[in-house]
């Protein structure tokens, strides 16, 4: 079993020029091979016994037609390759229980759980991550910023607008920086509050209006670490659907130095050396400590400085 990065959702087109069409979505998904994926609060159904075993059900469309109403249905894209339309619709509370009545051996499964376990394809991963990102932003967005009234969802659930103040409102992104702080020879890796027994991570936060992505970087980890950073270079990106982030993963490089911890944000923080980190990737680490799976940008980031020679 294999667990990948939990990435972007790029094996659709997602036709963002056509989204504001309701014709042509409305056609879409009336075409005959279109599918659904059904959302439980922000959590997917799949056909499963457990985690270990699931897998996602991609539903036809026609049958989601006869039993839900489509007020909360998203437009994900169509194939690149045949074309064939793809969507997801959120449960309401009701037809969830008509639906367990069909279909006995579905749950819907808490999507973290599911990510770790590494049983759904990476593909259907990203979808299902796309899906619970908007369905978490439209959670906060029913009402208007400007006006306070109530705001509808157009372009396939890509946009919401308010109809007296004529105003849209777009999905949000959260984006965070996620840094491997290192003197070339160790890592620092941090254990925060929230994290169970022995784990170990890389450092985060949020980006500030007026910061751009090294100026967080150099904020963060002074702020968590007490030491300033000289170098920071990026590594990689990583869509983040808790609910709505994305994980922009950096190296930053900083003179060895005793570290002063934030004990605010962090139980604690050490350097590592290459082996430690090495054993906490394989899960080997004398202490029992370890590092977040490799569906979780934090592990790339490790394994890339353990590979460095
Ligand atoms: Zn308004």
């Amino acid at each position: 079993m294999t667990v990948t990065l939990l990435g972007a959702a790029d094996t659709l087109d997602r036709q963002s020029g056509r989204r504001g069409d309701r014709a042509y979505l409305s056609g879409l998904f009336r075409h005959r091979e279109a599918r659904v994926i059904l959302i439980e609060n922000l959590d997917p159904l799949v056909r499963a016994a457990s985690p270990e075993h699931a897998a996602l059900i991609w539903f036809p469309a026609s049958e989601i037609l006869e039993r839900c109403e489509a007020n909360s249905l998203l437009f994900l894209g169509i194939s690149k390759g045949d074309g064939v339309p793809h969507f997801a619709l959120r449960l309401a509370l009701d037809q969830r229980e008509a639906f367990s009545r069909i279909y006995p051996l579905e749950a819907a499964t808490d999507f973290r759980t599911l990510a770790s376990a590494g049983t759904l394809t990476a593909a259907d991963l990203a979808l299902v991550g796309l899906s619970r990102s908007l369905y978490a932003w439209h959670d906060s967005a029913r009402h208007c910023g400007f006006c306070g009234r109530p705001t509808g969802t157009i372009d396939g659930g890509w946009k919401r607008h308010c109809e007296p103040c004529a105003k849209d409102t777009f999905p949000r992104i959260d984006p965070v920086v996620i840094m491997l702080v290192t003197d070339g020879e160790r890592c620092v890796l941090a254990h925060e509050p929230r994290y169970a027994p022995g784990m170990f991570s890389t450092i985060a936060g949020y980006l500030e209006p007026g910061e751009d992505i090294a100026h967080a970087v150099a904020r963060e980890t002074y702020e968590e670490l007490g030491v300033t950073v000289t170098n920071v270079a990026f590594y990689n990106s990583q869509p983040w659907p808790f609910p709505h982030s994305l994980m922009i993963g950096c190296v930053a490089y900083c003179a060895p130095t005793l570290l002063t911890i934030d004990r605010t944000e962090l139980v604690e923080a050490r350097w590592f050396s290459r082996a430690d980190a090495a054993h906490m990737l394989a899960r080997t680490h004398p202490e029992g400590l370890w590092v977040p799976g490799p569906q979780a940008i934090a592990y790339h980031l490790i394994q890339h400085f353990v590979a460095w020679t």
